[in-house]
Parts: structure tokens; C-alpha cells; sequence
């Protein structure tokens, strides 16, 4: 089947109720856009075989005919997307670790375990509405790199990933695969009666990963080292820039104390990999992942918890200390 048709399919299948809701790639409607620009071609080519300028300037890197109608579009659509996917992972997660805090009072209820079933299905919900985006993506902007023989599409590929709403590099799709590897499952997404899988090996080795295999052969390698104490992320914290660093570690970069958090770092500090600044106030906390890592190596995870405490006691010692000083006029 093409993936048009099976796209189609998709949108208005079991969950178009869903599906209603949100903003999906205008698939069909790009692909016009390129077909129309196709014709008008070879049209041009065949009255005028000597206009060799006219069909030349086809080759270059930007075409009259579709660019405006077609990048610009694809990027509303893609940050939409990237936006909805943020906040239906963002509620679904508040809803996991609140009924996580509640399960001692809730344990007399049936309910409890119909709740984690409708969570779980609106995971993989959300999981198949990123990756048939991100797949659409993929296919459009290869289809119009065909149609204009140009890398135009290629380049978009990085300017989404600069503008951070490349679909399959959120944290968020991270912290859903840890909440289903946290629920005992490694399935994720139901694509036509094929699952998707997430999987992660022993998380205190030298290379902590998640894997999260999805079809059309995407396989994602989400790396869980932290690249300031090169151990496995312990207190994870995504900044805005998608790279992830221990609490402590990214606290320390941005000379904060634990306690006034990730979140209190200063406008100007940067991102110890990328470099860029204001990263650290939209800082996403991995709750998810910190729970993963607990359940899989405890160890390791008592350790590092014992180590954050006592930075943590003697950081508001030394700050306590100076502001007592600063008050008595020393
Ligand atoms: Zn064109
Ligand atoms: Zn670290
Ligand atoms: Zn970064």
C-alpha cells in the first residue's frame, strides 16, 4: 500500500475522534503542490526545447512555484504537531505519577486498573500520531527533492531540528517510552496490528540507551549518558535544546545550588553540549526516566541519590553560612 493511501487510512480510522482534534501533515495536499509544479515542468520543456534557461532555473536551490505554499506550511504543521504531542504527553504523564501517589488510597478501588489500561492506550495513541507524522514528513520532503532535484528538503530536516520540532527527537517521546517500560511493556503504538518497541538495556553500563524501534524501519537511539559527569543521568533534566543532564550536573554548569533547581539558572547560561543560551527555563523534568532508573538499577540509583543529598545539604550549608554573614555585616 502507499503510504498516501495508508496515511488516509490512518486519519480516518479507529481514532479520527482523536484525530479531530489536532493538526496532522496535509499530505495530500503537499503532494499536489508538487504534482502541479511536475506538470507545469515538463510542460515548460517540452513547447520550448531550446529555453534550456527556463528549465535551468529549475535546478536551483529554490522554486518560484511551491516553496512558499509547501515549507512554509510543512513548519506551521510541524510545530503544531511538536506542540500537541508536548501537551497530551505532559497530561498523560501528570495523570501516571499523580495516580502513582494516590495508589495507597485508591488501592480499594477497581478503577484503578482501567485508568493505567485508558493511559496506556492514549500512549499509544500519541505514539502513533508522532511517527505517521514524522513519517509523512520524511516522505514529502524526499518527494520534493526528487521533483526539483535539489536538497531543499534535506536542509528543512536541519532547520526543523534548529527550531527544535523535528517530531522523533522529543524528550517526551523518551519520557513515554520509560513510562511504558515503567508499566512492564515494551510494545508501544499499535501500527496495523504491529507494534512499535522500546527497550533499554542495563542502564548503569557504559552506554545507556533506549532503543524505540517504529515502522517504516525507524529505529531510535535515545543515548542516556550525561555528558558533564559521563555516567548514566541520574535526576534527568531536558533542557530546551533536547540534550538531557543529571540535576546536579546541569545545576553546577549553570552555578545554581541544587535546591534553587535547573530552572533558576540565569538567562545567559548556556548548554554545556550545543552551546545555546536560554535553555534551562523551559527545562522539562524526566520523571518517567528517574523512575526507570530506579526500578532497573537500584543500586546505582541509591548511590547517586545518597551523593545529590549530601551536595545538596552541604551547597544550602555554604549558602545559608553566606547570607548569615551578608545580615551581620561581615
Ligand atoms: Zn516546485
Ligand atoms: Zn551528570
Ligand atoms: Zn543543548
Amino acid at each position: 500500500m502507499k503510504f498516501g493511501e495508508m496515511f488516509t487510512e490512518y486519519r480516518h480510522g479507529e481514532e479520527e475522534w482523536f484525530l479531530e482534534k489536532c493538526r496532522y501533515v496535509e499530505y495530500k495536499k503537499l503532494k499536489k503542490v508538487l504534482k502541479k509544479c511536475k506538470t507545469c515542468k515538463s510542460t515548460t520543456r517540452s513547447d520550448d526545447e531550446s529555453a534550456t534557461s527556463l528549465s535551468d532555473s529549475f535546478q536551483c536551490q529554490s522554486c518560484p512555484l511551491c516553496d512558499q505554499m509547501f515549507f512554509e506550511e510543512l513548519m506551521k504543521e510541524a510545530s503544531d504537531i511538536a506542540g500537541f504531542f508536548k501537551s497530551r504527553v505532559r497530561h498523560l504523564l501528570h495523570l501516571h505519577v499523580a495516580t502513582g501517589m494516590q495508589r495507597c488510597m485508591m488501592r480499594l478501588r477497581r478503577c484503578f486498573a482501567d485508568e493505567k489500561q485508558a493511559l496506556i492506550h492514549e500512549g499509544h495513541i500519541l505514539i502513533q500520531y508522532i511517527t505517521m507524522n514524522a513519517i509523512a514528513i520524511r516522505k514529502i520532503l524526499k518527494k520534493y527533492d526528487k521533483v526539483h532535484g535539489s536538497e531543499n528538503g534535506k536542509n528543512f530536516k536541519l532547520k526543523m531540528r534548529a527550531e527544535r520540532i523535528e517530531l522523533l527527537h522529543s524528550p517526551w517521546l523518551i519520557e513515554l517510552g520509560a513510562f511504558y517500560l515503567n508499566s512492564g511493556l515494551d510494545k508501544v503504538g499499535n501500527f496495523k496490528n504491529s507494534f512499535g518497541r522500546v527497550s533499554c538495556g542495563n542502564l548503569n553500563e557504559d552506554q545507556p540507551v533506549m532503543k524505540l524501534m517504529l515502522p517504516n524501519s525507524i529505529e531510535l537511539e535515545f543515548d542516556l549518558t550525561c555528558a558533564i559527569c559521563l555516567e548514566t543521568v541520574f535526576n534527568p533534566y531536558a533542557l530546551k535544546c533536547g540534550h538531557i543532564f543529571c540535576k546536579a550536573c546541569a545545576c553546577s554548569f549553570a552555578s545554581v545550588m541544587i535546591f534553587q533547581g535547573v530552572k533558576a539558572a540565569s538567562q545567559c547560561s548556556k548548554c554545556p553540549i550545543c552551546r545555546e543560551v536560554g535553555v534551562y527555563e523551559e527545562a522539562v523534568h524526566m520523571i518517567e526516566l528517574q523512575l526507570l532508573l530506579k526500578i532497573r538499577s537500584k543500586e546505582y540509583w541509591k548511590e547517586r541519590m545518597m551523593g545529590e543529598r549530601s551536595e545538596m545539604v552541604k551547597q544550602s550549608k555554604m549558602f545559608w553560612n553566606e547570607q548569615t554573614m551578608q545580615m551581620i555585616g561581615y
